[in-house]
């Protein structure tokens, strides 16, 4: 077996470790004669495996127990419909009003869905700068009547994240954790919600993490979907209808393979090495460049443009070639992009630094 480096920004890296566990286990779930894909959703052996995915991701993220976990479908794109459903309070659209700060293409488009619904009070944006930075806490202005304060910790395309947790005092913090989540230890007690969709750093698509404080359920606004009630998937421990079985059970191959791996503090330190190594790489060579604000670079997905963009198809030609794959940057913006996510080693990163220093030597 050859298994190229792929740094793609999502559907993203799975440790190998865990495909092959779910190959050895595909046609014949623990000798069960079937495989998990063909269980019902309500069976002793299925509920027994998305339990344990459950109480792995707990364990993880030492959630405290006032806080549900619940794994919804229609990806985080969904959660920018049923947030503002969910935490906008009072009694009509003219009550409803939150806070969003606006690092980017991911927050922009939250912010959309949300003023569907109700006001949306950016209470910062970086536009200015072409979203190469995030606002800092002096720079939020946060208002008075938000019904919670959204954000994005960690940007995908461009490559942005916070180095601090929002304070937003005691209104709810509600966060897109999507290419960040499980990358790092995270003090939960500080949110009101965190979402992330799974094709990251959680598994394959098809799921996404919520992860809310009990006391934000079962005030939803007039004409929300069961489906999207927070309450009817908690009460239904995510099985209001068949929940996406397989993603469920990959996702929790993938929470054992973390905490075999250490857990999160391990998993903070290596993603802390591979990123320092290829910041570092890209600022010591003039062939390559980094825009974002050196306290906001991400240490998951990492954007970069070669000294001359005539020469990116062939830096993506000659770099697939080498076997590392999925480089472009987002097709909004070009470039090149690197996702380091948890699954992608330090060797592949060490291995991409060999190929930039190569390619900028030959072509610089
Ligand atoms: N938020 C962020 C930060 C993302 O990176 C993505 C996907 N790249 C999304 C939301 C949308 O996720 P999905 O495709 O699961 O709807």
């Amino acid at each position: 077996m050859t298994r190229v480096y792929n740094f793609c920004a999502g559907p993203a890296a799975l440790p190998t470790a865990v495909l092959e566990r779910a190959q050895q286990e595909m046609a014949d779930w623990h000798g069960k004669g079937l495989s998990i894909m063909e269980m019902s959703h309500r069976s002793k052996d299925y509920v027994s495996v998305a339990e344990k995915a459950e109480q792995d991701l707990r364990d993880l993220l030492a959630i405290p127990d006032n806080y549900e976990v619940l794994f919804m479908q229609g990806g985080a794109s969904s959660q920018f419909a049923m947030i503002p459903m969910n935490l906008f309070r009072g009694n009509s659209a003219e009550d409803f009003v939150a806070d969003y700060l606006n690092t980017g293409q991911w927050s922009t488009k939250a912010i959309k869905e949300a003023q569907r619904y109700g006001r949306v009070n950016v209470a910062a944006t970086t536009e200015h700068n072409n979203f190469t930075s995030a606002p800092s806490q002096a720079e939020l202005k946060l208002s008075a009547e938000a019904n919670f304060v959204h954000y994005t910790p960690n940007e995908t395309i461009g490559g942005v994240a916070f180095d601090y947790i929002p304070d937003v005092g005691d209104k709810p913090l509600v966060a897109d954790f999507s290419s960040s989540i499980l990358s790092e230890p995270l003090d939960v007690s500080k949110f009101g919600l965190i979402y992330a969709g799974a094709q990251k750093n959680i598994g394959p698509a098809g799921l996404c993490v919520v992860i809310v404080r009990e006391d934000l359920l079962g005030k939803t606004i007039p004409g929300t979907p069961t489906m999207f009630d927070y309450k009817v998937a908690a009460d239904n421990a995510s099985m209001y209808n068949t929940p996406p079985t397989y993603s469920w059970y990959l996702a929790g191959l993938v929470f054992e393979w973390l905490k075999e791996q250490g857990g999160l503090t391990a998993m903070a330190a290596v993603n802390r090495r591979k990123a320092e190594k290829l910041y570092g790489f890209i600022d010591a060579n003039d062939f390559y460049a980094n825009p974002v604000a050196i306290a906001n670079r991400s240490i998951m997905n990492v954007p970069f443009t070669l000294a001359d963009d005539a020469l990116d198809k062939v830096f993506l030609a000659e770099s697939e070639a080498a076997g590392l794959l999925n480089l472009a940057g987002h097709r909004s913006v070009g470039g090149m992009r690197a996702s380091i996510y948890n699954a992608v080693e330090e060797q592949a990163v060490d291995a991409l630094i060999g190929f930039m220093g190569d390619f900028a030597r030959r072509h610089g």
